[in-house]
């Protein structure tokens, strides 16, 4: 019975561009678990989008000069490319500046506050008297009354990572230059302290599979300090309006409607998807298969600054919701195609990683010490970016992008490994047997395999339990290890074997060797395919299968009373009965391949000192 799997991904803000250590640190691992659970057959739906709101938009926006809406576009539509570029296979990644996610948002707001989770309450915050407005978090900085730190924001301290209030911030000054003064203002607060044992119920349930690192930073601080309330409105005028009458000119924080995209971007898919689908308008309601279904696996993919709003704040709001939510969503709700509803399910896993570092120091975009997403895509191939990020990804500490060691593991790995052993085995099998798999007999039957040939096909049979328990448990640097180990196994196998000299003296054993050395690269083919999908799918149409492994991915404009947007998509078309790909191959002897060539490309040592002077400029 397949399974439900949301794959929800990290939300970049529309401030900068995408480098390497954002890829690494939620989309990529993401996007490897999502074509796993799609490989097994399993019903994936991946989805993001671009954070347009905020004050680190329109502080970017102030600083171009330009109007948000436009600023926002221009990075949206750059993170769509990079997505793309990577194979990152989003079935909707789209942005929180559209009809649908209001109206999602506006409903959880609305849901919350009937089922008496939210109170609001006066607070002093910075006002300019000369813009005649509130000037929220970012645009006021000044020195932590905790620690010291002088970049500190009004309302959080990146150094210490405490929440701070505005008015007892030291020094304070405007971002935009001018005066400052404290002003009343009132605000709605979600009251996480009612929901504090709910939470942490949910955590507890949880703590086993999580990472030790996540329940650190959630139930272990929970239980030393509690969940107190936090403000969710803000005086600003670009973002989603508290949908209340007499709160014009505020809007709902950014960190409590952009959690909310994780559920608007379900159903905005489901609608897209009922559009494409005239025939089945059932399809309009298909988010409930995933949201209304306590049976479905939601995993969050992070960065681990971002471990309590995906731990606590976003299970919160949930629970808090419940069932209201679809009442104030959908007054006459459509009954769930399964069955189900009552309450949004809650996340599952939140396999949040650690920082990725360049070259000993601290990215920074501003410096440009930065391996930027789409740049590097210019030089490198996808498949080769994205093994040297997996290697490398900080699942439990921060990592380092090092060129000498993105070089070297190309060449040592990726190509001498794996690429080389595929490529000899079907160029030496494509020339001896005249483009076909060997076979034997006057019927062309299997030939009758020795010892040392079945021990090899058991050995790469097993990978597909403990490559896909790695998989299963989000522990991804360890899978392609354990998958690189089988392709290692493969080498020696051959070295042992010999079918290159064998052929001259004993053809029948040569024919063996290559049948058997097939076998194990068309199934690691498949144990590849989530870290190096494209070396993979073309690795599959040597093999001469004419499916493909994966759908494609495509970008459209969508249209809605707000404007239009981009959205990038992704369609399944070769597999509409969702067949099984996770399991050790059937090839057959006497199959037809296509002509092979070699899958990744060997790089020159030229190529560290070129990217080292890259940096700085
Ligand atoms: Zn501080």
């Amino acid at each position: 019975m397949p399974e439900n799997i949301l794959i929800a991904i990290a939300w970049p803000y529309a401030n900068a561009e995408i480098h390497v250590g954002n890829i690494t640190g939620s989309h990529l691992p993401g996007d490897i678990v999502a074509r796993y659970h799609r490989l097994k057959g399993n019903n994936v739906l991946m989805v993001s989008g671009t954070d347009s709101h905020g004050t680190p938009v329109t502080l970017a926006a102030d600083k171009e000069g330009k109007p948000v809406e436009e600023v926002y576009k221009k990075y949206h539509d750059g993170f769509i490319e990079v997505f793309k570029g990577y194979g990152i296979t989003y079935d909707l990644f789209t942005t929180t500046h559209t009809d649908n996610h209001f109206k999602v948002s506006q409903s959880m707001f609305l849901a919350l506050k009937r089922n008496g989770f939210l109170f609001t309450q006066f607070s002093k915050q910075w006002y300019s008297p000369s813009s005649k407005r509130f000037l929220p978090d970012r645009y006021v900085e000044g020195t932590c009354y905790i620690c010291g730190f002088e970049g500190a924001r009004s309302d959080q301290c990146d150094n210490c990572g405490n929440v701070l209030e505005p008015e007892k911030l030291i020094n304070p000054r405007s971002k935009e230059g001018g005066a400052l003064e404290l002003r009343e203002t009132e605000h709605f607060y979600l009251d996480l302290s009612k929901l504090e044992p709910d939470v942490k119920q949910f955590l507890r349930e949880r703590a086993e599979h999580m990472r030790d690192t996540v329940i650190g930073e959630s139930l272990r601080k929970i239980e030393s300090e509690g969940l107190k309330p936090r403000s969710i409105t803000r005086d600003l005028d670009w973002g989603i309006p508290v949908p209340l009458e007499g709160w014009e000119g505020k809007r709902l924080y950014v960190w409590i409607e952009a959690v909310v995209g994780y559920l608007s971007a379900a159903i905005e898919w489901s609608q897209l998807s009922a559009e494409k689908a005239r025939a089945e308008p059932s399809r309009n309601e298909a988010w409930r298969e995933w949201w209304a279904n306590p049976e479905s696996k939601h995993l969050y993919f992070q960065g681990k600054d971002n471990i309590f709003f995906h731990t606590s704040m976003w299970p919160a709001e949930l629970m808090g919701a419940g069932k209201e939510f679809f009442e104030f969503f959908s007054p006459s709700p459509q009954p769930s195609p399964k069955g189900r509803g009552g309450t949004l399910t809650l996340p599952y896993d939140v396999p949040a990683n650690q920082f990725m570092n360049l070259e000993g120091q601290k990215i920074s975009g501003s410096r440009n010490w930065a391996v930027w997403g789409l740049d590097a895509l210019t030089r490198y191939d996808p498949d080769a970016l994205r093994y040297y990020l997996t290697v490398n990804m900080p699942e439990a500490k921060d990592s380092d992008w090092d060129w000498a060691e993105f070089v070297a593991r190309n060449n040592n790995e990726l190509v001498a490994t794996w690429g080389n052993l595929a490529n000899r085995v079907l160029a030496f099998c494509y020339k001896n047997w005249d483009g076909h798999v060997p076979s034997f007999g006057e019927g062309g039957g299997t030939p009758p395999l020795r010892d040392v040939d079945r021990n090899l096909l058991a050995v790469i049979e097993n990978g597909f339990n403990t490559v896909g328990a790695e998989l299963e448990a989000v522990r991804l640097r360890s899978a392609l290890g354990e998958a690189m180990k089988l392709a290692t196994a493969v080498n020696q196998y051959l070295d042992q074997t010999a079918p290159w000299t064998a052929i001259k003296t004993d053809r029948e054993a040569a024919a063996k060797a290559i049948y058997t050395a097939l076998k194990a690269i068309d199934s690691l083919k498949v144990m590849f395919a989530p870290f190096l999908p494209f070396s993979s799918e073309k690795l599959h149409s040597f093999f001469g299968y004419e499916t493909l492994l994966f759908g494609k991915q495509y970008i459209e404009e969508v249209s809605d009373s707000l404007g239009s947007h981009k959205v990038l998509s992704y369609r399944d078309v070769s597999r509409i009965d969702n067949p099984t790909y996770w399991t050790p191959s059937g090839l057959k002897p006497g199959a037809k391949l296509n002509q092979p060539s070699p899958l990744f490309k060997k790089l020159e040592e030229s190529v560290i000192e070129e990217e080292r002077s890259r940096l700085w400029k």
